[in-house]
């Protein structure tokens, strides 16, 4: 399990799998930014995710979770508005009510946005890949702490949620109620998705997608 594909490789099994309909959407990227034709994709983990490697991008990975179940869910958590909201407008000016099928290949193209942005890291610092990984590490942290959580959305509502280190115990005692925590998580999402290095991707995965669905 979880073997090393190419991400062509990846698309032809999430479609088999899934039903879904990635392969267009990859040969669009490839297209657009034949640069990410080395990046390598793993059918696993919890969820989505870019993994930048110290070496470039024929060492990094995006991990894409093959799990029907992981997109039921987040199609049903009640973060995924705030989390999707781009995407939602862009599949509902198009007569399309956005399901697992759309979710994976947002998936996809979203995680494959932060290679390309980590390529523009690459670029900009002359090909040293050791710095682009130094200076792509460093603006990610100093994001993600801006955030009102200090952190994404999902780190905290488990740390509230399992009570992790008294976590939830000590947000009480700093005035949080129910009502309070659950405004701040959604203040959150939404402020993650602002992010630079989350808009990036999101607008890559927006401008592959429409000239797929035109
Ligand atoms: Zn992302």
């Amino acid at each position: 399990m979880n073997e090393v594909l190419s991400i062509a490789e990846a698309s032809e099994e999430l479609d088999r799998t899934l039903g879904t309909e990635t392969r267009q959407a990859y040969a669009r990227v490839l297209e657009v930014a034949p640069h990410l034709g080395v990046v390598a994709v793993v059918l696993g983990g919890t969820y989505p995710a870019f993994c930048p490697s110290k070496d470039g991008l024929e060492n990094s990975q995006v991990e894409i979770t093959p799990e029907r179940r992981f997109y039921e869910s987040e199609l049903a958590s009640p973060h995924f508005p705030a989390r999707f909201r781009p995407f939602q407008e862009f599949f509902v000016a198009r007569g399309i009510v956005p399901a697992v099928k759309e979710l994976v290949v947002v998936a996809m193209l979203h995680e494959l946005g932060h290679a390309d942005d980590y390529h523009t890291y690459i670029t900009h610092a002359n090909g040293d890949t050791a710095a682009a990984f130094k200076t792509y590490d460093h603006d990610w942290r100093n994001q993600v702490e801006a955030l009102p959580l200090g952190g994404p959305t999902s780190a905290a509502e488990a740390a509230w949620d399992e009570n992790i280190d008294g976590y939830q115990d000590q947000m009480r005692e700093a005035g949080f109620t129910n009502e309070a925590w659950l405004a701040i998580l959604e203040a959150n999402t939404i402020a993650y998705t602002q992010l630079p290095q989350e808009k990036i991707p999101d607008n890559f995965a927006l401008q592959i997608l429409a000239s797929i669905y035109t």
